[in-house]
């Protein structure tokens, strides 16, 4: 005898591939199951009421049913579609980033809540105007490597724990921040501002809503953005930047139009 396993839990899609003429295959981040595939059979037909929480960043309640080794998505109710984000080719850029990078990195059937909350409210704040997008990702970046248990040191010297840290630097292989004196004998530092390092505390301490509304500078977001891009390439396996590269060159082109 089979028994068929339902259960109700709220997800976001991360990945849709489109399977035969209607249906489509996900892979939701879910609260309950954490990464998980399921098909959404039929989605595609304009009708389907599967056909709003089968989109791309889709935050849902779904109903899942065990068929095998897969899911199969038997009723869905959209709580926030996220649709406009895919229209905004930064929210849109940014939004694939962090999608990818928790496709990448959580393995099924392992669930991480925090996770979860901290993706539902960054695709939110991707959706608004007026958000440092840009600052936006890098805080999530430092919150996604707290939750997965890769929290960088911040608080105090990771070498000789000493909380008086003088004039700091980072180390990324040492996993945190470095004092002035341990900096001596440890080579491959990055330099650091005070204030990035206080930033970090702050991200780190806050849930993100309350620290898209903290107003950081262009020069202390590019130090978050190089201590963190380097910080995830030696600590998480899978990271991949390909989706910020049409940024990056849409910021150079810029830059050469105002003769920078
Ligand atoms: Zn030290």
């Amino acid at each position: 005898m089979t028994t068929m396993i339902i259960l109700n839990t709220q997800g976001i899609v991360l990945k849709g591939v489109r399977y035969n003429e209607n249906d489509v295959i996900l892979t939701l981040f879910t609260r309950k199951l954490g990464k998980v595939v399921a098909i959404a059979k039929g989605a595609k037909k304009n009708k389907s009421s599967l056909l709003s929480s089968s989109q791309l960043f889709s935050y849902s309640n779904y109903t899942l049913k065990r068929q095998g080794n897969m899911y199969r998505v038997s009723q869905s109710d959209t709580i926030k579609s996220f649709y406009d984000i895919s229209y905004d080719i930064e929210a849109f850029s940014y939004a694939t980033y962090v999608t990818k990078l928790i496709e990448n990195t959580t393995l099924e059937n392992q669930t991480n809540n925090r996770l979860f909350i901290l993706l539902a409210q960054t695709l939110y704040l991707y959706s608004q105007q007026n958000v440092d997008k840009k600052f936006i990702t890098h805080a999530f970046e430092l919150k996604f490597l707290d939750y997965m248990g890769l929290k960088p040191v911040i608080n105090r010297c990771v070498v000789c724990n000493n909380k008086e840290l003088g004039k700091p630097t980072f180390n990324v292989y040492e996993g945190g921040v470095i004092c002035s004196k341990c900096s001596e004998n440890i080579e491959e530092n990055i330099k650091v501002d005070v204030t990035t390092i206080k930033l970090m505390e702050y991200i780190l301490s806050n849930d993100i809503l309350k620290c898209s509304k903290a107003k950081v500078s262009k020069y202390i977001t590019y130090e978050l953005q190089k201590i963190l891009k380097k910080y995830l390439i030696v600590h998480v396996d899978n990271v991949n930047f390909k989706s910020l590269s049409l940024l990056q060159e849409l910021e150079n082109i810029k830059g050469v139009d105002k003769g920078e």
